[in-house]
């Protein structure tokens, strides 16, 4: 598995990703068919170098959110984590758990979350030499730790150019991002991201949410209702693949 990584990681190298002539421009997938009523939760693991000063000091107890997949398992509903390889790295336990599951699917955040296109929210800076580089540390430590290859990768911030996208797919990976934000991410209260995700979601909906806590503190506290109120209107939960390969 980690060799196919490497092998594709090598391929891209060899036929020169950055500048290259442009193939097959491909998009950004936000979301799925609008024609069945299948929602995609999804839940990216942030980890910088700055969130892990932050744990080392005790500043911070924890970037996992455990409560996150409690409710989702006691819920029995599907989900997609966007795993960092630094987060995977930070709990490796935790990653493993989440990958093993059968109601969870594994895919790829980066290695340390920085923003691939400046601006982007504040997140670190990253050269073009350095992207493919930190695309492949993040597939392999998934791999490594979870014993799953991501298939899908989605931007810290969402912030990419069409080099990056391109990049991405030519290491093998589709990029997936979202049209329902959660906003989850620096917001205190939870009905307000309930409010937010039940009027937005439509057919075949990407939502995305976080599950390092932090700067998201409430994710969980908002997960019961909006689980509860997608399913009162008739939305199925499925993964990001299952969404995406369904006919
Ligand atoms: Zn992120």
């Amino acid at each position: 598995m980690i060799r196919r990584v490497l092998r594709v990681f090598l391929a891209s190298l060899l036929s020169g990703t950055a500048g290259a002539a442009p193939l097959s421009v491909p998009g950004i997938i936000t979301h799925g068919s609008r024609a069945a009523p299948s929602v995609a939760l999804t839940f990216d693991a942030d980890m910088t170098p700055g969130m892990q000063r932050a744990l080392k000091s005790s500043k911070v107890l924890s970037y996992d959110n455990v409560a996150v997949r409690q409710i989702l398992r006691l819920t029995r509903t599907p989900a997609t984590f966007f795993f960092t390889g630094m987060w995977a790295e930070t709990y490796p336990q935790s990653a493993r758990d989440i990958a093993h599951d059968p109601l969870f699917e594994v895919e790829d955040h980066s290695y340390d979350h920085p923003g691939f296109a400046q601006p982007c929210y504040g997140l670190a800076n990253i050269t073009d030499r350095d992207k493919a580089a930190n695309v492949l540390r993040s597939q392999l430590a998934v791999a490594r730790i979870t014993g799953r290859t991501p298939r899908y990768f989605r931007f810290p911030g969402g912030c990419a150019s069409l080099e990056d996208v391109q990049l991405v797919q030519h290491l093998g990976l589709t990029t997936v991002h979202w049209d329902v934000i959660s906003g989850d991410a620096g917001q205190p209260d939870a009905q307000v991201i309930v409010r937010t995700v039940l009027r937005d979601t439509r057919n075949g909906s990407i939502i995305v949410m976080h599950s390092h806590g932090g700067r998201a503190p409430s994710t969980a506290l908002a997960l019961p209702a909006i689980i509860a109120g997608l399913k009162a209107r008739g939305f199925t939960f499925v993964t990001v693949e299952q969404l995406l390969t369904a006919r």
